[in-house]
């Protein structure tokens, strides 16, 4: 029996009836575009490094065939923010195997200001040792601006800016995709709204765009999101908002404002959009948890100076302190790597200070003396994330990194990011549906960044193409034991190449370092 569907897709597929001579054909498996439509039952067909047919068509020659039913295919995931910069050039990680574990074939690196300041060098490393995934990188704010003036808290001479604008100028040149900041680090948030706006404007004259993690996710979120929407419209530049949230307890509620604020922007034809993990949890340092950036100028040497001065270190003492009850940290804050103490990780902030027999502030002073920790946060709400999900211009990204098994507790996010909000929010829990979480992690990032020919499933387009398990697509990494593969992706092509072949990773590194050009 012929479907509506098929009639359509018929007529969108064989404008000629030739038969395609594929490599490869998926058949019978229900196809999710990218686009945001629901899903048919069809075919996918790859030649080379090109997805050449999609849905009906007819095949010449011998191609190998993969039996597709029960099966879902749609794009390879774009992973719009990640801090895979170190760990892509490190032999251990370059696969980037707990993200291709979760059908994702793009990672955008360079987020939240940090990252490698020179971007051809960077690109030629990733090169030269290989990569398991594409990679795209964006202009770093922070590490250029400790690159030209050091963690100074001022603003930049008009010498030091030339330099500055020169070297995201250059940066662009080299392939990077936009300016990212992180305004909530030090040095990022030395700096004023209109240092960003004339630096944004470098980049818009590339055709980029602008992401950040704002200045305040919590109790400033309304006067981050102005911020950045200004930025946007200063610079004439598109603007995105890095892992969208709503943070700290006291901030519960806000995400329906910050969406209503977006969304008045968008509706007068400012491009803006946002991306999210879904997860209630955050993860960073604690220091830039819990210490203000005010107190953080210079090297950790110059805050022990700052603590132990009789007039600043009562001052510094109390405001840490205000910012531990305003978290309420004791249990929601969680170390997740602590070098000076591993034994320490993965246990709670009040848990830790409980067996120290001392308080949380001597136990967060005792941490920074010795080195600092990265912290896991339980700061969101579960309804926070939803009212989040559901929007439009929200897509997925892990803000994770490539990492392997250790005796680390980080965020499960890194392994479970993509099958988490895919696997559980919408098939499990129906928050959202599929076609939405499929979108949300292919089509929409594509367009977020202007990326050619990726994204879709679309004869002509690359081959980045993930089959999943409807069934079993689910993340396993969960807080208490995060360095757990997500399971349920059947097949994954990278470039064309099957990085996964029946659910196993194939030692290939097919991904390249995509140029913004
Ligand atoms: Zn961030």
């Amino acid at each position: 029996m012929w479907t509506a569907t098929a009639f359509l897709l018929l007529a969108q597929v064989s404008a000629n009836d030739q038969p395609i001579q594929p490599d490869l054909v998926i058949r019978g498996a229900m196809i999710y575009d990218g686009a945001g439509q629901a899903g048919y039952k069809g075919d996918l067909a790859i030649r080379g490094d090109r997805i050449v047919g999609v849905g009906a068509f007819s095949v010449a020659g011998k191609p190998r065939e993969i039996d597709g039913s029960g099966l879902i295919v749609c794009p390879g995931f774009i992973d719009l923010h990640t801090h895979s910069d170190v760990p892509l050039t490190v032999p251990a990680t370059k696969a980037n195997l707990c993200y291709l574990m979760q059908g994702v074939t793009t990672v955008v690196t360079g987020n939240c200001g940090a990252g490698p300041v020179n971007v051809a060098d960077y690109f030629k490393k990733l090169e030269a040792g290989g990569i398991g995934s594409n990679v795209i990188h964006q202009v770093p704010h922070n590490d250029f601006r400790k690159t030209v003036m050091g963690n100074v808290n001022r603003a930049p001479t008009a010498e030091e800016m030339k330099r500055l604008e020169d070297l995201v100028d250059q940066a662009m040149k080299d392939g990077a995709w936009g300016l990212s900041t992180g305004l909530y680090y030090t040095p990022g948030s030395y700096a004023t709204t209109a240092e960003i706006i004339a630096l944004a404007k470098v980049a818009a004259r590339h055709h980029g765009f602008y992401a950040s993690h704002m200045r305040d996710e919590g109790a400033g979120l309304l006067a981050s999101i102005t911020e950045t929407l200004t930025i946007g419209r200063e610079a004439a530049i598109p603007v995105h908002i890095s892992h969208l949230k709503s943070f700290g307890p006291r901030n519960w509620g806000k995400a329906a404002d910050a969406i209503a604020l977006i969304n008045q922007a968008r509706t007068k034809g400012q491009v803006v959009s946002a991306d999210q993990y879904p997860y209630v949890a955050s993860s960073t340092s604690l220091a830039a948890e819990v210490i203000a950036p005010k107190f953080r100028e210079g090297s950790a040497k110059d805050f022990q100076a700052r603590l132990d001065d009789p007039d600043q270190g009562p001052v510094v003492r109390q405001s840490i302190q205000e910012r531990i009850t305003s978290l309420d940290a004791g249990p929601n804050v969680h170390i997740a790597t602590y070098k000076s103490h591993p034994a320490w990780q993965g246990k709670t902030l009040g848990a830790v200070a409980a067996e120290s027999k001392t308080d949380l502030l001597n136990t967060v002073l005792d941490i920074e003396r010795h080195g600092g920790a990265q912290v896991v946060n339980f700061s969101m709400s579960p309804e926070d994330v939803s009212l989040i999900m559901k929007q439009p211009f929200v897509a997925t990204a892990s803000d994770g990194s490539s990492q392997v098994p250790s005796d680390t507790v980080p965020h499960p996010r890194s392994y479970g990011c993509f099958a988490r909000k895919i696997g559980r929010y919408a098939i499990e829990d129906k928050i959202i549906t599929l076609e939405h979480s499929i979108r949300s992690a292919s089509g929409l990032p594509a367009d977020i960044l202007k990326l050619p020919e990726r994204g879709y499933l679309k004869s002509g387009y690359h081959a980045d193409v993930v089959v999943f398990d409807p069934k079993t697509f689910r993340d396993r990494a969960t807080f208490e034991k995060p360095h757990q593969h997500a399971t349920g992706v059947r097949y994954l092509f990278v470039n064309g190449k099957l990085a996964i072949d029946d659910g196993k990773y194939q030692n290939v590194l097919a991904g390249k370092v995509l140029r913004h050009e």
